[in-house]
């Protein structure tokens, strides 16, 4: 049998991407558990924005987008179409392999990641600038998240599904207005 982590990483649905229209979301389930990486990752990627070890639920930035990592699931945003989407699936297995396949030489950094620095909040918006928020930005945005003074419930895009491990880092992130 082999040491790899996963064997497959099939895509399972598809979905239109709120964030930013004509693009999708697309949703992935891994043959075997992921969570037992998230650590290894955690210690090496600089894209890692947010890691809640005791759900096993962790956000990497990409550009554009996030890929977001539950235990059994896994989301990444801002897909141009099926095609990438399969194409970024067999990358997404391949690093998650690769870094299983490694984890004896890595220290494990088992402890969550929720700091409150503008470019962490910037990091968990989607980045589309679309000022349904009525800031010009998601920078601003996230400025004035920072400052208390909007709320993450005011970006809608937030709202959607795929954007939950964002928006509960989030809630949990920004001080209260
Ligand atoms: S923070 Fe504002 S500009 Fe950025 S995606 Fe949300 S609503 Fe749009």
């Amino acid at each position: 049998m082999s040491d790899a982590l996963i064997e497959n990483m099939a895509l399972i649905r598809t979905m239109p991407c709120l964030a930013e229209p004509g693009k999708i979301v697309v949703v992935g389930r891994p043959d075997r558990p992921i969570a037992a990486v998230e650590p290894f990752l955690n210690a090496l990627l600089p894209n890692v924005i947010t890691y809640n070890p005791q759900a096993g639920v962790m956000a990497l930035r990409r550009k554009p987008g996030f890929i977001t990592l539950y235990p059994d699931q896994v989301m990444i945003t801002q897909v141009k179409d099926t095609q990438e989407g399969l194409e970024l699936l067999a990358a997404l297995k391949d690093l998650l392999n690769q870094v299983w396949a490694q984890r004896e030489e890595i220290a494990p950094h088992a402890a969550p990641r929720r700091q409150a620095r503008p470019l962490d909040v910037y990091a968990l918006l989607p980045g589309t600038n679309c000022r349904a928020c009525n800031e010009a930005t998601c920078m601003a945005f996230a400025f004035a998240l920072i400052q208390s003074q909007r709320r993450p419930e005011e970006c809608p895009s937030l709202a959607d599904p795929v954007f939950a491990a964002q928006r509960q880092a989030l809630l949990e992130m920004v001080p209260p207005l």
